[in-house]
């Protein structure tokens, strides 16, 4: 073999292109970083030189990510992860650890949910689970060893607000974790309400093109720190790709929320109006439990998701409404730039009892909606002929 050759291959250069920097952050597909000598790494990991190691601990992509949605939110430092679920399981676990206590909403997404669920079972940590709505039982759930509290800016299915403010007030010195994920800092900044950190399934409305797995939690330096060794011990980083990718997509993050925004205020009056429809669920609406909360902490807009109930009701009906609406798919997430259907009872409540479902108000012919960014007057129309079609097919 021509070792020259075989030599050229395994050097191959490098680009440090500086004299034009590039207009976007290059990718830095890397799994390590050269140093030129022990005095260099030294340097580098006593925090007097920048600079950066191994992927797993930092990478550029990831800074110039979770710096973004920090700066957004008004935080100090971020930390990327490689999902949601990541991002979460890292921060709660750099609060609570055997022997303290958690307390969480009762309604929570189910990633969430389950974290909860083995922290208690797996982890040793006491939980308690409240109702997000009422801050009085945060206030009465306060122990000593209460270490985190955990609710959602707003909660699915039922699209519920949460009033951070009193949350806040109502548990004192305990830490306030905000899942953001449905509001986005476009909407609402939870750390100006009192939430001491704030977590994003970058999955959804950050990066909003369906197309990247990703999670971001933000907050004082100190503590995100402390996530981020939890992040790499376990290995749940963000890959830069993914992060280059949600940055990308944070682009046109504003534009997009005052879109979903708009249009879901206009699909909500709509789907209220509408025979086939017995309840609709969107904080826009005046009706709705958390209408006035919305009015005082939502001004921008209350973001893209929609429930609502069938009024013939039951899952056949749901079954019959996807098939006639084959242009708005039922897909088990949200925040695609694609209107979605999702529902509920057979996704993400899935785990739970018929009894506990019913409970939380999660009926069988509950829909959800992500209102995505095509033309209203388009969305409208197909959601029109799909709610009469079931009826016209029994
Ligand atoms: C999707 C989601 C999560 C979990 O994030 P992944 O990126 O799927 O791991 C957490 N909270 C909310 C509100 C979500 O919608």
């Amino acid at each position: 073999m021509n070792s020259r050759v075989t030599n050229i291959c395994v050097r191959s250069e490098t680009a440090h292109e500086q004299s034009t920097p590039p207009s976007v952050s290059p990718i830095f597909q890397t799994a390590a970083f050269d140093f030129r000598d022990l005095e260099h790494l030294e340097g580098m990991v006593s925090g007097n030189e920048p600079g950066f190691m191994y992927t797993r601990d930092s990478n550029p992509n990831h800074n110039v990510f979770s710096q973004t949605v920090a700066d957004m939110e008004s935080a100090e430092a971020g930390v990327a992860a490689a999902s949601g679920q990541g991002a979460m399981a890292a921060t709660v676990l750099a609060h609570a650890s055997a022997g303290d206590h958690v307390i969480a909403a009762k309604v929570l997404y189910g990633g969430t949910s389950q974290i909860v669920k083995f922290i208690r079972e797996r982890h040793g940590i006491e939980t308690t689970l409240v109702d997000a709505n009422n801050p009085d039982e945060f206030a009465a759930a306060v122990q000593p060893n209460t270490k985190l509290a955990i609710v959602e800016s707003i909660s699915n299915p039922l699209i519920e607000v949460t009033d951070i403010q009193a949350v806040a007030d109502a548990i004192g010195d305990v830490p306030l974790l905000v899942d953001n994920t449905f509001c986005t800092p476009v909407l609402l900044r939870p750390l100006e309400l009192g939430a001491s950190c704030v977590f994003h399934s970058a999955s959804k409305y950050l990066n909003g093109h369906g197309d990247v797995m990703s999670g971001v939690v933000v907050g004082q330096r100190e503590l995100m720190e402390r996530v981020n060794e939890y992040i790499s011990v376990f290995g749940a980083n963000a890959n830069p790709f993914e992060c280059w990718l949600a940055v990308r997509g944070m682009r046109t993050l504003a534009l997009r929320m005052e879109r979903v925004s708009t249009t879901a205020a206009v699909i909500a009056e709509f789907l209220a109006s509408n025979e086939f429809v017995s309840r609709v669920n969107y904080p826009g609406l005046a009706d709705h439990a958390s209408h006035d909360l919305a009015r005082r902490i939502l001004p921008d807009g209350c973001s893209g998701m929609i429930s609502f109930e069938l009024a013939s009701g039951g899952a056949d009906a749901v079954n019959r409404f996807m098939q006639a609406v084959p242009t708005i798919p039922f897909s088990p997430t949200l925040a695609d730039a694609r209107t979605t259907i999702s529902h509920p009872a057979s996704t993400s409540h899935r785990p739970l009892s018929p009894e506990d479902r019913a409970d939380l108000g999660v009926t069988d012919s509950l829909v959800r909606l992500s209102i995505g960014l095509e033309d209203t007057e388009l969305i409208k129309q197909e959601l029109s002929d799909a709610l009469a079609a079931p009826v016209q097919a029994t």
